[in-house]
């Protein structure tokens, strides 16, 4: 579908975080590890030149793509017309969704600009109820951390968060050298499906502010990073408020929460 001729390549952006994919294996690999299943939309993050693009046009899904940059959005009308009417040319971190999804679900997909990669991943868990399913190319320690568990050196906020609403896969690895230009690091393909229950049993703002909170300071126990919530002493005495966050699991974290809004 993709006909090259069409415009000269688009010269990669630094600041764009841009590296394009030029293995169209790894592509493909990419885009089959959607399911399909619970959406009729996929939007991808950072389509570039359409490299994954190509092989979402094939899926019975609709495919949306949201690319901040004029130069791979001039590209992309040029070489994929059916896409034209689906292409976002706006910033995914600042764009309301809703105006083109409607509540509606949809999956994403991407190879994501890397120096935004947490940031992505927020934003998608604050619209969780209409996220169904996550996946695609991160920096491989960033891929790692959101699918690390407790006692991992790497088990952060990322990790609690978005493993409280998502079964978080690791998927596999891919080289610097299949990009143009090449990355300093190595990435990572993970998957994130959503639980079939994913309302916390506990108060989910509280619960996100607790995480936050205890991992500010990761070599301090939670009784002291949760100082400035003025917990009654009988509480901190809790066994749990002696542990350090990277040693509590995602079910400790929703117990925490549950025992800080009966004291509160
Ligand atoms: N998916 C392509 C490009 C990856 S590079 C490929 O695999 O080859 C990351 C892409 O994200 C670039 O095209 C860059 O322009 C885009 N991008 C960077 N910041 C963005 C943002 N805030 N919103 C949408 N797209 C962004």
């Amino acid at each position: 579908m993709a006909q090259h001729s069409n415009q000269h390549q688009v010269k990669a952006k630094k600041h764009l975080g841009q590296h394009f994919l030029n293995d169209e294996s790894v592509a493909q690999k990419i885009a089959d590890t959607l399911s399909l299943k619970g959406y009729k939309n996929v939007l991808e993050i950072g389509p570039g030149m359409g490299v994954l693009t190509k092989y979402l046009l094939k899926k019975d899904i609709t495919t949306y793509v949201i690319e901040i940059d004029t130069e791979s959005v001039e590209y992309l009308k040029a070489n994929y017309l059916n896409l034209a009417p689906r292409i976002i040319e706006k910033d995914f971190l600042k764009y309301d969704l809703n105006e083109v999804f409607k509540g509606e679900p949809l999956a994403i997909i991407g190879n994501y600009p890397y120096n935004i990669s947490s940031q992505i991943v927020f934003k998608a868990l604050e619209m969780r109820h209409q996220i169904p399913e996550f996946s695609g190319m991160f920096q491989k320690e960033v891929a790692q951390r959101i699918c690390s568990k407790e006692g991992s050196k790497v088990y952060g906020i990322l990790s609690v968060l978005t493993q409280a609403f998502y079964d978080a896969e690791y998927l596999f690895t891919v080289p610097p050298n299949v990009f143009n230009p090449p990355p300093k690091v190595d990435s990572g393909v993970l998957r994130l499906r959503r639980k079939e229950n994913f309302t916390l049993p506990c108060d989910e703002k509280l619960f996100f502010k607790v995480v936050k909170m205890a991992f500010q300071q990761r070599r301090k126990t939670i009784r002291n990073s949760l100082k400035t919530l003025n917990l009654s002493d009988n509480l901190k005495a809790n066994s749990i408020f002696g542990k350090r966050p990277e040693q509590l699991s995602v079910a400790e974290f929703v117990a925490l929460t549950q025992l800080i809004e009966a004291d509160i």
